[in-house]
């Protein structure tokens, strides 16, 4: 049989050449297992590149994902954190405004204050005249602007730099200490300014100014006249005010009863000492309602009238004395 020297079509044979010496190896296979092998060896790879690749894809398509998440999350941040920041931004504006409203309204109780120091400087003594001086001090100053009011505004809308900002928030700063400054400065001096204020107002409201009696009837001046019991010759000290008997006797400014007594020639009689260095005198009382040490305002009832003591009725004889010496009470009554 010659078959098996006869050379197969489908049948290739593989020589395997190894060290010189060493003699040559055939292998014999067939055709399509020669192509088959590579084939597969082949294909086996690519599937492997192939998985390989779809593995990755998964891989950048989950961390892309992961990505795009966190960057949400990033930019919902910042523009939360841009939001605070603008919101910081109108603070500092509407806190520096108030600060300036601030500063100006306490720059007008400083001037106030000035103002009012600079009145009792003026009328700090004990003037009559200075009562109607009293109004002078303008509290025009203080109107105070209504924060419920709407006010029209307007303009342009100019964007401001951060830099801005920071300076604004720095001035508001400064005008904070400046405030306290003035502050502590007022703290320190109006109770002072307040102090001297109520001096003034006792020294004034000590002029005896105050008509004593509810009558106006003037029955006697002050000075020389015939006397009403002898017929002669003689100085009236003050003025007789005829009144209907048990009416009320005021106070003619306030002060300090310094003598509640009686005699015969001054019936029931009080003396009150006033702070401007003044007396007032008050005779023939039928009653005396306040006791010696009391302190006694403007205006305020003292006694009654009366006929007690050197008296031919019911009247009020009134005394103004001034350095021990009695002065023509008049010109003092309103
Ligand atoms: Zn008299």
């Amino acid at each position: 049989m010659r078959s098996a020297t006869l050379p197969n079509p489908n049948r290739m044979t593989l020589l395997v050449l190894r060290e010189a010496g060493q003699p040559a190896k055939q292998m014999h296979m067939s055709k399509p297992l020669i192509i088959a092998v590579p084939l597969v060896a082949i294909l086996s790879i690519s599937g492997l590149i192939i998985s390989l690749q779809l593995q990755s894809n998964q891989t950048i398509a989950r961390l892309e994902g992961q990505l795009q998440s966190q960057n949400l999350k990033f930019e919902a941040v910042v523009s939360d954190k841009n939001a605070a920041i603008e919101r910081l931004q109108n603070e500092v504006i509407s806190l520096s405004s108030q600060s300036q409203d601030m500063m100006n309204r306490m720059e007008r109780v400083a001037e106030l204050e000035d103002q009012l120091q600079k009145f009792i400087e003026k009328y700090g003594e004990s003037d009559s005249s200075a009562l109607s001086n009293l109004s002078a001090l303008s509290l025009k100053g203080l109107d105070v602007d209504d924060p419920n009011e709407q006010l029209g505004v307007g303009g342009e809308f100019i964007a401001v730099h951060e830099n801005e900002i920071e300076q604004l928030a720095e001035h508001t700063k400064d005008q904070f200490l400046e405030m306290n400054a003035m502050l502590d400065e007022m703290e320190k001096n109006v109770p002072l300014t307040l102090k001297r204020a109520k001096q003034t107002q006792y020294s004034l409201s000590g002029t005896p100014s105050e008509w004593p009696t509810l009558s106006k009837r003037l029955t006697s001046n002050f000075g020389y006249r015939t006397d009403p019991f002898t017929g002669r010759a003689s100085f009236h000290a003050g003025i007789d005010i005829g009144a209907k008997q048990g009416d009320p006797v005021y106070a003619a400014a306030a002060g300090e009863v310094i003598t509640t007594a009686q005699d015969n020639s001054h019936g029931k009689y009080i003396i009150i000492q006033h702070p401007g260095g003044l007396q007032s005198w008050y005779l023939h009382l039928s009653k005396i309602s306040v006791s010696e040490g009391d302190f006694i305002k403007k205006g305020q009832t003292i006694g009654q009238v009366g006929n007690t003591g050197r008296s031919t009725g019911p009247h009020l004889h009134f005394e103004i004395v001034k350095n021990g010496k009695t002065i023509d009470p008049l010109p003092y009554l309103q």
